[in-house]
């Protein structure tokens, strides 16, 4: 990885960390060393480094993809993907139930909850994507890092409480 190229960082995450973009060979797009990023200085996880593979139009999927009976991928019409979405979200509220209460000292958010083993015991996962009552910004603190100036978004402590149904 040589350290030229146009500055810019890194999409996947939230560390944000800084990376070079150049032309490649055959059209493509490299991605090299930026050592003087202070969150990363110069060093990119595997996502980072690969990040230029999804430009190409040949690894992008044209249609949405639904598993079929088999476990494979296979294109799907939206309507086709919308309506599995929608089975599965009705089966997963008849599984597990109603919505649960995450609060932390600066606020709390309700979402659908699940008790799964996949997790630390002691953790709870909560995805950002959300607004409104569900929010998961609204349990973290906005302060900045100082040398990265990244928010501090990604954990705190917290407590679940059932939401009366
Ligand atoms: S290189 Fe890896 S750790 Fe850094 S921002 Fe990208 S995904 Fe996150």
């Amino acid at each position: 990885m040589g350290s030229s190229g146009t500055p810019t960082h890194c999409p996947y995450c939230a560390l944000q960390c800084g990376m070079n973009l150049a032309p490649g060979a055959g059209g493509t797009v490299e991605v090299r060393e930026r050592a003087d990023f202070p969150v990363n200085r110069g060093v990119l996880c595997g996502k980072g480094r690969t990040a230029p593979t999804v430009l190409s139009p040949s690894v992008r999927p044209a249609s949405p993809l639904v598993r079929s009976a088999g476990g494979a991928l296979v294109p799907a019409s939206w309507e086709e993907a919308l309506e599995r979405v929608a089975e599965g979200l009705g089966r997963t509220r008849a599984e597990y139930g109603a919505d649960a209460a995450v609060v932390s000292r600066r606020g709390r958010a309700v979402a659908p909850a699940r008790i799964t083993a996949a997790i630390r015991p002691d953790t709870v996962f909560m995805p950002f994507h959300w607004a409104g009552e569900g929010r998961a910004n609204t349990l973290t603190h906005p302060a900045l890092d100082p040398a990265s100036r990244m928010p501090e978004f990604k954990v705190c402590a917290v407590r679940v409480e059932a939401v009366a149904p």
